[in-house]
């Protein structure tokens, strides 16, 4: 019989440091890593995310000396086969929370496969953090106050990287271009000028954060222009960091910036949340959590919908967040919310449709918060914004973005216009320069307040 090898499963956790399943799989003397791109995935993943993925686990796969076996298909067919072909003792991996992996979990499970499940990214387990009568939360902050800060369970300490790994000695076959992740026409190079991607170049984004610009998050947070959000969202969901080495590094990082600390630890605390709904409410990605919303009167118009795409509705807040979109896979929190409220409130066109345009185009597309994102901006999420709230662009723009810094940068047509006309172009003297509103603020603002009394929201 050859000799025993451990299977080291890499999933959403692309990163060596701070990983409890890798950790505990690299005390064994031979240890098989693989990665399995799953059916679902591979017929779901958004452009983006698979771009992000290629270069994440081509350069995961270059540090262990490409001894990475890569896979594709069905991961309990796949285990059952390795099993086969090897002397294979036990599977480990960390966990997943999106049902469809959830299920394919559970299959494997079933079938007897020898497996060991870590937590290796989330800071509470969900199932750890409910209600006192064992329900779970829907309101975010006892869900954090109570259910986070005060609970008993401690997010567990980052993990180092193990000093070693004993690597099975295999001439590897598979290469991480068998997937097929990178898109034919390469638009990704567009996006490739924005981003490091892979474990280290997440330390570095980091510390980076930690040094110059966690001091001023708290209000920088709401500026597009400013640098003071960490830009860690894709790094966190492909698991090049943990959020336990976040967590801890900005807790010892503590100065004088007990404000800013309180303010980031508690996004990552609607990380979490996301996550808790996610695995509490499976469906979260296609139903509303409310279930009055099915009963909305969405006005979906495919020539409004398209324009929105590609940043050409007129009011430059919401098209420079669009085109920041395409530009760069990510797009500021802030303009998330104003370009969301934009397509659902003003637009009433279903926040499903915005949901797949993001989850195709972030590259830090993540069922959990883009989700838990919309759903919350569409008033039919849990604690969501309530629907009387519709943000106006402009003011919006003149308010976050009050000289325009962050327009001028996606927009360079009108880039030339003062700071006042930066936001109206339509009543610019230059007007014509750029495409008028395709809608009326007040009028679809009016609109949208009586299709939400029509569904009898409650304010
Ligand atoms: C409509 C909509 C869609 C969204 N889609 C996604 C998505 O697909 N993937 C994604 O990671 N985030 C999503 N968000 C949440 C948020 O916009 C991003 O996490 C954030 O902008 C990422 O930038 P950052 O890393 O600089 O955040 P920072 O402000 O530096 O925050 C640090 C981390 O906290 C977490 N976080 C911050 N804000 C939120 C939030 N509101 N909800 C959940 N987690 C949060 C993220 O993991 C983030 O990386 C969405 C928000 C909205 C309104």
């Amino acid at each position: 019989m050859s000799s025993e090898i451990l299977i080291y499963w890499f999933r959403q956790d692309l990163r060596l440091a701070d990983n409890p399943a890798l950790f505990e799989a690299a005390k064994s003397p031979n240890v098989l890593p693989i990665y399995i791109l799953n059916d679902y995935e591979a017929k779901n993943l958004g452009a983006s995310s698979r771009w992000w993925l290629h270069h994440s686990l081509d350069n995961l796969n270059r540090r262990l000396n490409g001894k990475i076996l890569i896979l594709k298909g069905n991961p309990k067919e796949i285990l059952i086969k390795l099993m086969q072909d090897f002397n294979v003792k036990q599977v480990l991996w960390n966990r997943c929370y999106e049902p469809h992996i959830l299920n394919y979990d559970k299959e494997i499970v079933s079938s007897g496969i020898p497996t060991k499940i870590f937590n290796g990214s989330l800071l509470w387990e969900p199932w750890d953090n409910l209600k006192s009568d064992g329900t779970p939360y829907k309101v975010f902050t006892p869900f954090y106050k109570i259910g986070c800060l005060q609970s008993k369970v401690i997010p567990r300490e980052p993990l180092s990287e193990p000093s070693h790994i004993s690597l099975f000695e295999y001439t590897n076959e598979t290469s991480v271009d068998n997937l097929e992740l990178l898109p034919n026409i390469r638009w990704d190079k567009k996006i490739e000028k924005h981003w490091n991607i892979g474990e280290e170049s997440a330390q570095k984004r980091l510390q980076e954060f930690l040094d110059k610009s966690l001091m001023d998050y708290k209000i920088g947070r709401d500026f597009p222009s400013m640098k003071s959000v960490s830009r860690l969202s894709p790094y966190l969901h492909f698991g090049e960091i943990s959020p336990n080495q976040v967590w801890y590094s900005a807790i010892y990082n503590r100065d004088k910036t007990e404000n800013n600390l309180g303010h980031f630890l508690s996004e990552l605390g609607w990380r979490e949340f996301s996550y808790s709904l996610l695995y509490h409410f499976p469906k979260l990605q296609t139903e509303n959590l409310q279930p009055k919303f099915d009963a909305f009167p969405w006005d979906n118009n495919d020539d409004l919908f398209d324009k929105w795409k590609k940043g050409q509705t007129g009011y430059p807040m919401v098209d420079a967040g669009m085109r920041e979109l395409w530009e760069t896979g990510y797009m500021h929190n802030r303009v998330r919310m104003i370009v969301g409220s934009f397509l659902v409130k003003n637009l009433l066109i279903h926040w499903h449709h915005g949901e797949r345009w993001f989850w195709d185009c972030l590259v830090d597309a993540d069922m959990a918060n883009n989700s838990a994102g919309w759903q919350w901006i569409a008033g039919c999420g849990a604690d969501a914004a309530p629907y009387f709230r519709i943000f106006n662009p402009t003011t919006q723009g003149q308010k976050f973005d009050p000289e325009g810094t962050y327009i001028r940068k996606y927009i360079p047509e009108i880039s030339h216009l003062s700071d006042k006309e930066i936001f109206t172009p339509w009543i610019s003297t230059n007007k014509g320069i750029y495409p008028d509103p395709i809608v009326s603020i007040e009028e679809s603002r009016d609109k949208a307040l009586k299709a939400f009394t029509s569904i009898k929201v409650d304010q």
